[in-house]
C-alpha cells in the first residue's frame, strides 16, 4: 500500500480522488469506483502498488499493436482494478477484483524487480528483439503510482513503455505520465455519451486522451470491441472511424469481435456486421483490422496495394518492406515503426 497521488482532502477524513474523471468522493474506510484506491483515516492509498497479477511474454500483435515493432515479443504486466465497469469485460477477475472478491492484496513485485525480471528474460530469450513492456490486462491508469515509477525506470534504461488502456484519466496525471510513454492501444468503446454511461464512463475524456497522445507523437492504435446490442450499429462505427481520420487516416483501427463474457451473455458479434463495419471504416482510414476472427490481418500499402506485412496468427513476415522502411514496390514511406 502506498499513499496515492492526486487527491484532495475535502472534509474531516473525506477525500476526493483526482486521478480519473469520476473524481470519487471517498469517506473513511471506503474505496473509489475502481476499488484500487482507499481512504484510510483521511489519506488516500493505492491498494495495487506492486501487485502484479498478470506477467507474460506476448507477441506485440496480441495487445493489439500491428504497426509498432511487428513480430516482436513484449513483456506484459497487469494488476487489479479498473475505473470502468464494462459488463462484457474479458478480464473481470482482475478488473472487478476489489468488488467481487473483497480480499486483501499484497505487493509481489516492485518496479526495480520488474526491470530485473525483464532483463533476465531478455538475456535468456536472445532478446535484442525485445522492445519493452506493456501495461495491460486490466486498467493500467488505476495503477498510476506503480506505472509512473516503472515506466520511468524502463525509459531510463532505454526501453519502451506501452499502454493498453481505456484512456479514462484526468489531464494532469496524464501530462505527468506522457514523457515515459511510447505507444498505446486505446479502447474507444463507443461514440455516444449514452453508451459510455452504460460502462460507467464518458466519451469526452477518452477523446481527449487520444488527441493528447497524438499531439505528443506517441504511437496510437485504436480498438473498438463491437458488442451485440451495444455498439453494433454502422452509424456509430462510422462516427468512430470518421473521428479517428480527423486526427490521422494512418492510425490503425481494430474492430474486435465480442464473445459473451462476465455479466453480458448476448450472442457473439455477427460476422456479416463486422465485415460491413470494416468496409465502412475503410472509407475513412488506411488500416482497419478485424480482431478475434479468422480473417486476413495483413497490412497493405495504401498507395499501391502491395502486401507489406503478412500475418498468419502470430507468424509475421515483413515481406513488402525494404530496409529503409519503404514499400518495396512503390517506395512509399511506411506508417510502421520497426
Ligand atoms: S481512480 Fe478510482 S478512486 Fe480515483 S477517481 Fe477514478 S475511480 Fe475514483
Ligand atoms: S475498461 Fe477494460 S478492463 Fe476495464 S472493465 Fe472495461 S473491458 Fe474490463
Amino acid at each position: 500500500m502506498k499513499e496515492a497521488l492526486f487527491f484532495n482532502k475535502i472534509d474531516k477524513n473525506v477525500v476526493q480522488c483526482l486521478l480519473c474523471p469520476h473524481n470519487c468522493i471517498i469517506s473513511d474506510g471506503k474505496s473509489g469506483i475502481c476499488g484500487a484506491r482507499k481512504n484510510i483515516n483521511g489519506t488516500l492509498y493505492t491498494l495495487n502498488y506492486g501487485v502484479v497479477e498478470g506477467l507474460s511474454l506476448d507477441p506485440i500483435e496480441k495487445k493489439p499493436l500491428y504497426h509498432y515493432y511487428p513480430g516482436k515479443i513484449i513483456l506484459s504486466v497487469g494488476t487489479l482494478g479498473c475505473n470502468l465497469k464494462c459488463p462484457f469485460c474479458q478480464n473481470s477477475h482482475l478488473s472487478r477484483f476489489f468488488d467481487d472478491y473483497k480480499q486483501e492484496v499484497k505487493p509481489n513485485l516492485f518496479p526495480e524487480e520488474l526491470l530485473l525480471y525483464f532483463l533476465k528474460n531478455q538475456k535468456s530469450y536472445a532478446f535484442d528483439i525485445f522492445p519493452g513492456i506493456a501495461y495491460t490486462y486490466s486498467e493500467p491508469l488505476v495503477w498510476y503510482e506503480f506505472l509512473v515509477e516503472t515506466a520511468e525506470i524502463f525509459k531510463k534504461n532505454g526501453y519502451k513503455n506501452i499502454l493498453v488502456t481505456n484512456g479514462y484519466v484526468e489531464k494532469e496525471p496524464l501530462s505527468k505520465l506522457l514523457p515515459f510513454i511510447d505507444a498505446a492501444n486505446v479502447d474507444l468503446k463507443a461514440f455516444t455519451e449514452e453508451n459510455y454511461r452504460k460502462l460507467c464512463g464518458g466519451l469526452k475524456p477518452v477523446q481527449n486522451f487520444i488527441e493528447t497522445l497524438y499531439k505528443h507523437n506517441i504511437h496510437i492504435e485504436v480498438t473498438t470491441l463491437v458488442v451485440t446490442d451495444f455498439n453494433d450499429n454502422l452509424s456509430e462505427i462510422e462516427s468512430i472511424a470518421k473521428w479517428i481520420s480527423s486526427l490521422d487516416k494512418k492510425i490503425p483501427f481494430h474492430l474486435s469481435r465480442y464473445f459473451p463474457s462476465y455479466l453480458y451473455q448476448k450472442r457473439p458479434t455477427d460476422l456479416g456486421f463486422l465485415d460491413d463495419a470494416e468496409k465502412i471504416a475503410r472509407e475513412y482510414l488506411y488500416y482497419v483490422y478485424k480482431g478475434n476472427v479468422l480473417a486476413s490481418h495483413n497490412t497493405y500499402c495504401p498507395e499501391c496495394g502491395n502486401l507489406l506485412i503478412q500475418r498468419r496468427g502470430y507468424d509475421i513476415h515483413l515481406s513488402g518492406i525494404k530496409e529503409d522502411n519503404r514499400c518495396n514496390k512503390c517506395s512509399r514511406k511506411n506508417d510502421i515503426i520497426l
